[in-house]
């Protein structure tokens, strides 16, 4: 899923400094599993506006809505009742994703980030979240015992470890596990090295770095 935290409040603060009434919107797609900007989040963020707001002569008024989905325009829909209300500004909860999708379907509306789109990740305890895949476009995880060293190597290395791998630990840090230790584990407990040994050509990024943003086009799905 996509992980994402919240912009610190002072920068959020920032957006509203000027507006009378707003609207926070929340997802509840990735953004509510790591618990960043489902509908918790929403009401949480609203209140924390209202309070701040509350010692000014025209508190601010901020309104909320939490959709399934802010990446999919049958869900966008949900709020079109909201829009009339003119808002000075909504904040969306959500990956980068969401407040670019609201800002196309109701063009006339600012929208702002309030959440930081992090990574590609999973959950590896309650509160951690780490990263594990840079949508290359060619996944190659089954060539490396099931880990992405794209992602999790610091230096995304295809071919062996660099040097500095010590005790099982990457040298940039001795919280991050070398993944080029954990991989060679793999293989060889798949008793595999054999055909691990052959050296991967280096990665063609053309079909996910090259060309502008990326499109799937599904023809049987097209209406
Ligand atoms: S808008 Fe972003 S956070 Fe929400 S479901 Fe879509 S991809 Fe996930
Ligand atoms: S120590 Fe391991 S994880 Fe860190 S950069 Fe080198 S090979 Fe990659």
């Amino acid at each position: 899923m996509i992980i994402a935290e919240r912009k610190p409040m002072e920068e959020i603060k920032g957006f509203v400094a000027d507006k009378k009434k707003v609207c926070v919107i929340g997802c509840r797609g990735c953004v509510t599993v790591c618990n960043a900007g489902g509908t918790k989040e929403v009401e949480v963020l609203a209140s924390l506006l209202r309070l701040d707001s509350s010692k000014n002569d025209s508190p601010l008024q901020v309104d909320e809505f939490t959709l399934e989905r802010q990446c999919d325009p049958e869900y966008i829909d949900e709020v079109s009742h909201l829009m009339d209300k003119r808002y000075d500004a909504i904040l969306s909860m959500a990956c980068s994703i969401g407040p670019q999708f609201l800002s196309r379907r109701y063009p006339a509306e600012r929208v702002y980030p309030v959440l930081n789109t992090c990574f590609l990740g999973g959950a590896l305890a309650h509160g951690i979240w780490a990263e594990h895949c840079q949508a290359c476009g060619n996944c190659i995880i089954h060539k490396f015992g099931g880990l992405c060293p794209i992602s999790r190597c610091s230096k995304s290395l295809l071919n062996g470890p660099c040097g500095g791998s010590s005790g099982g630990k990457c040298e940039v840090s001795k919280e991050i596990d070398c993944v080029w230790q954990l991989i060679v584990e793999k293989i060889l407990q798949e008793g595999k090295m054999d055909d691990f040994m052959k050296i991967d050509l280096v990665k063609d990024w053309r079909s996910s770095r090259d060309g502008g943003p990326r499109k799937i086009v599904r023809q049987e799905l097209l209406k």
